[in-house]
């Protein structure tokens, strides 16, 4: 499948570094610069411009403008809005080379992995939201003698999205198609560690035609700029993808504020339940994957492997097996499996939690360690030995490490899985329609596959139960996130 992708573009040249605020690149107010790294070398590919108050100030201001009665974005046919967003898929297509270059530059992203799926992934993405621009449409309701009654649904109005490091290209069209398609405008702020394809996509949603002020984007750092945005008076709804901790203080900020209208999409400890009828090798490779992708920095990665005491050594052996194959290093290399961490900072974390791990009684089967050089290389890791109540089996590791436990029988296994404050995705392997049923029907997560794993279409809601989030995103269901039902009761 390698061969399928253009070759990845070696130093791609940096195009935008500034805050986009109605249709301008500008600089930050105060002038305030800060760098952007990349994380397979810790060397500094940028400065960028970073937002603090007063350009959230303003790009709410320009985002507030652009929604005002009567401008050209309110006015505009909602199947104008449509054709808007399939420009902006076309310009995707026609800079894919480049946009996957610097995706995987900026966050240290394995380049077949960035084409093959964050490319992918978001493309899809707008083109079905490009769909739904004229198709969301109320109902009439029964109506008494005289009465005549109907919903409209309408923009919420100035939309805030601010968005996680580990899918930047992702989380920047999930929130961007399903927000413009309802007729909302956006003050979107990109993950401080990850803000060049933001910038570039910024460039063409310019080209593409969008009304100045509609889509803003605005670098910058939680405390400094995310924080302004979901504490600001002007702003109707945050959409936040981020860890809980985070996602917990966006709540507040809201209830504090104005009650914005607030979705999360947050953290998650996903089981990956592999019953003794599943074909092995193809559930030992899901599971791998299942983990090991993006190295491990998934929000719905499958961490935690319940395998099934009646295969439970060989499958930890093949797994064991699998995980000492892949390449680490270099991502643009074609040939390569597992790339960095995000940051040192990440990598001392997963370090940390290990070392822990150790102590509590569990098994290092391999890896465990750091790779020795430049960028944050964690060595792709299996654990065993693990009981439930350890933190590493409670706690978000967010990196690549397989955790595997053994399991008995279906009301045991789906007890454990749903022992965690996460809900967000949960798999079942086996070839039994009752096991698949039972687990499917009683595990406690937004998403289930069975017999395979980070199965994503537009059209599939996504979203956690418990503390993995609040609301839906894709599907028909996310709609809803962003528009408000209005009922007009006529009397005729
Ligand atoms: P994070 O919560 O620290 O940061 C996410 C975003 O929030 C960044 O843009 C950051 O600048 C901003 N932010 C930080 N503090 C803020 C504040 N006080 N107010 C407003 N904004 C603030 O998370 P992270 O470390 O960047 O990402 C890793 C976490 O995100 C993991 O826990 C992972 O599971 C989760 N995640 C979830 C999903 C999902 O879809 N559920 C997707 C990706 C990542």
């Amino acid at each position: 499948t390698m061969a399928a992708f253009p070759p990845p573009i070696k130093n791609p040249e940096i195009k935008y570094t500034k805050l986009f605020i109605n249709n301008e690149f500008v600089d930050a107010k105060d002038g305030s610069t800060f760098p952007t790294e990349n994380p397979a070398t810790g060397e500094e590919i940028c400065q960028v411009s970073e937002a603090k108050a007063a350009d959230v100030d303003a790009a709410v201001a320009a985002a507030r403008k652009a929604f005002q009665p009567g401008s050209e974005w309110r006015k505009m046919e909602p199947k104008k809005r449509g054709v808007l967003l399939n420009k902006l898929a076309d310009l995707m297509e026609r800079d894919y080379q480049y946009l996957a270059s610097l995706e995987s530059l900026d966050g240290g992203k394995v380049y077949t992995q960035t084409c093959g799926l964050d490319i992918r992934i978001s493309i899809d993405g707008l083109r079905y939201f490009a769909g739904w621009a004229d198709k969301d449409h109320g109902k009439t309701m029964p109506m008494e003698n005289g009465y005549f009654a109907y919903t409209r649904h309408e923009p919420i109005g100035v939309c805030g999205a601010i968005i996680p490091w580990n899918v930047p290209l992702v989380m920047f069209c999930w929130k961007l198609g399903p927000c413009v398609s309802m007729g909302n405008v956006l003050v979107l702020k990109p993950a401080e560690l990850t803000p060049l394809t933001a910038l570039y996509m910024a460039s063409l949603i310019k080209e593409a035609g969008f009304p100045p002020g509609v889509v803003n984007v605005i670098p910058g750092f939680g405390k400094t700029a995310g924080s302004p945005l979901s504490r600001h008076m002007d702003v109707d709804k945050i959409a936040f993808t981020g860890s809980t901790l985070v996602g917990r203080q966006i709540q507040k900020d809201s209830a504090e504020t104005n009650l914005k209208r607030v979705t999360l999409e947050l953290g998650g400890k996903s089981p990956n339940i592999v019953f003794a009828d599943a074909d092995m090798d193809y559930a030992v490779k899901m599971a791998h994957d299942s983990v090991f992708m993006n190295a491990g920095q998934i929000c719905c990665a499958g961490t935690r492997t319940f395998v099934h005491e009646d295969i439970y050594d060989e499958f930890v052996k093949r797994s064991v097996e699998r995980a000492k194959q892949g390449r680490i290093g270099e991502p643009s290399d074609l040939e390569v499996e597992h790339g960095p961490q995000i940051t040192k900072l990440q990598k001392d974390k997963i370090l940390k939690y290990l070392e822990g791990g150790v102590k509590q009684g569990c098994k290092i089967e391999c890896g465990g360690g750091e790779v020795k050089g430049k960028g944050h290389f964690v060595q792709p890791t299996v654990l065993t030995n693990l009981t439930d109540d350890m933190t590493v089996s409670k706690e978000e590791i967010f990196g690549p490490v397989q955790q595997i436990y053994k399991f008995k029988d279906v009301s045991e296994v789906l007890k454990r899985a749903n022992n965690t404050k996460y809900g967000l995705a949960a798999a079942v392997f086996t070839n039994d329609i009752n096991k698949a049923m039972a687990i499917s029907n009683g595990v406690e997560a937004g998403t289930v596959w069975v017999n395979c794993y980070f199965k994503m279409e537009p059209s599939y809601p996504f979203g956690g139960y418990k503390e993995s989030g609040i609301g839906r995103e894709q599907g028909e269901y996310v709609l809803h996130e962003y528009t408000e039902v209005k009922t007009v009761v006529m009397k005729i």
